[in-house]
């Protein structure tokens, strides 16, 4: 089945919120890994609103966030501040949340997607997150709690241009966005534990009656997996065109709307209209003084970052002679790259081997036990041997997994290992050449074969010259004498 290309062109944007991966809170001294404690047992009274308690700010948070803006080329303005946005919900005990509206920490950057294609970074400013609210039901009473360990867990929402026009291009955003924030070691994103969200802003475009027709977007609140995001968007254009097409709300709406998604009825449903979104009168937060990052600090940050993915494939690709999907597996997981890097760091000479056993041998090990990398036996060290073995000649691939095996279940020395198993290739001309003789002489056959250039014919005489040294005669040298006796 072909899929028709939409008759409009979709324009998206997404505002993505992610927790920091700070030991405590924003404007307190509470634990901020909060999912899985016991509910309201990470709270004191500054996180808890208290009337009387003051937040003093969180200095790693801030140095987070501007690292964040860094790895995605920022620029970070000389004066910023914090400030209040009013609100009435449950689980914001203080009643207002303390964000930054009008100078924020960072401004003006760009994510580059795997395409190529750049997208532009609005802001990334500092907030606090809210509580959480359980809604359950018990003998047909509906009940809401809250819970107030997430409260005041230092949150960084970073806003992109809306440069993206497919649902497809919004994921390769979150995915890399994800990937650099992980990368420079600003947040875990667990989007499992809701430690990581999307606001997505959907509209169309198109052209009706000789005119460009750009009606209002929605915005989708809080998607938390890619899926979600792929679905909610497909969903949501959709309902957008249908609804102008079928004369609905959309044609004489003037402002955006804020909806929901429902992945169990795959649909979204509407928050908030125009008329109804809130005036957050946003003020300069009065318990706060306005925040002039220090320039040394940033430079100093900026000093410190570690290489960013794109820089590391680019590097993976053009220095190193990786394939593009190689480079791209490597990347996916930090555990695999580290482990490339230091095994290429120890036999520089040959990458590409690094790349086919860790990506080979080791992640097929690692899913078959289920273990992570770091409790795994085989070093880059050992790997490194491995490869210079089989370069050298002096084991062939076959026999090198046979060690690697051996090392992954037990450890110990591939020197050892090879001497023990008796997996040294013979490389020795004469003692080769001896064998071969014998073959040629056995198999007459072959050889007046081969002379009548069935190419094939060479296989069979290798095939016999090794099965009477085991996997230890070196095949590409066995081939050569071959060719050069009956050639
Ligand atoms: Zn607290």
């Amino acid at each position: 089945m072909t899929v028709a290309a939409p008759p409009y062109e979709l324009v998206i944007g997404i505002e993505t919120h992610v927790e920091l991966k700070t030991e405590s809170k924003m404007f307190c001294g509470c634990r901020a890994r909060w999912f899985g404690a016991p509910p309201n047992t990470l709270v004191c009274p500054v996180c808890l609103g208290l009337p009387g308690a003051l937040p003093v700010p969180n200095r790693r948070a801030i140095e987070l966030a501007i690292n964040a803006g860094l790895a995605l080329h920022c620029t970070q303005p000389e004066h910023t501040k914090f400030d209040r946005k009013n609100y009435l919900y449950p689980d914001l005990p203080k009643g207002y949340q303390i964000s930054q509206y009008d100078l924020p920490l960072n401004v003006k950057g760009w994510l580059e997607l795997p395409s190529g294609k750049r997208v532009g970074i609005t802001r990334a400013h500092l907030e606090e997150d809210t509580g959480t609210l359980k809604h359950g039901e018990d003998a047909g009473r509906k009940y809401t709690l809250v819970d107030f360990n997430r409260s005041g867990v230092p949150l960084l929402e970073i806003v992109s241009e809306p440069d993206m026009s497919s649902a497809e291009e919004g994921e390769q955003y979150v995915r890399a966005l994800r990937d650099v924030l992980i990368y420079a070691g600003v947040s875990d994103v667990r989007l499992e534990e809701g430690a990581g969200r999307f606001d997505v802003n959907v509209s169309i475009r198109f052209s009706e009656d000789g005119k460009t027709a750009w009606p209002p977007q929605s915005e989708i609140k809080n998607l938390n997996s890619y899926q979600a995001l792929r679905d909610a968007v497909a969903y949501e254009s959709r309902r957008l065109w249908e609804d102008w097409q079928a004369g609905g709300e959309l044609r004489t709406r003037s402002g955006k709307i804020t909806v929901g998604w429902s992945p169990d009825r795959r649909r979204t449903y509407l928050q908030r209209t125009k008329e109804e979104v809130e005036d957050y009168r946003y003020f300069p937060e009065p318990d706060l003084v306005a925040l002039a990052p220090d320039r040394t600090m940033v430079e100093n940050l900026r000093a410190s970052l570690p290489e960013m993915p794109a820089d590391r494939r680019a590097r993976f690709i053009e220095h190193l002679g990786l394939s593009d999907y190689d480079a791209r597996n490597l990347l996916a997981d930090p555990a695999l790259a580290e482990f490339f890097e230091a095994t290429i760091k120890l036999e520089p000479a040959n990458p590409k081997a690094a790349a086919n056993w860790v990506l080979g041998e080791i992640s097929a090990a690692l899913k078959r036990d289920g273990i992570a990398l770091r409790d795994a036996r085989i070093t880059p060290e050992h790997v490194a041997e491995l490869i210079r073995m089989v370069d050298a000649g002096r084991i062939s691939i076959t026999a090198a997994k046979a060690v690697f095996a051996q090392l992954w279940k037990d450890g110990g020395d591939p020197e050892a290992i090879v001497n023990t198993m008796g997996l040294a290739q013979v490389s020795d001309e004469a003692a080769l050449a001896e064998v071969v003789d014998l073959v040629l002489k056995e198999d007459a056959k072959a050889v007046a074969s081969y002379r009548a250039g069935n190419d094939r014919a060479l296989g069979a005489l290798v095939g016999a010259v090794m099965k009477r040294l085991g996997k230890k005669a070196n095949p590409v040298v066995v081939n050569r004498i071959l060719r050069q006796r009956i050639g």
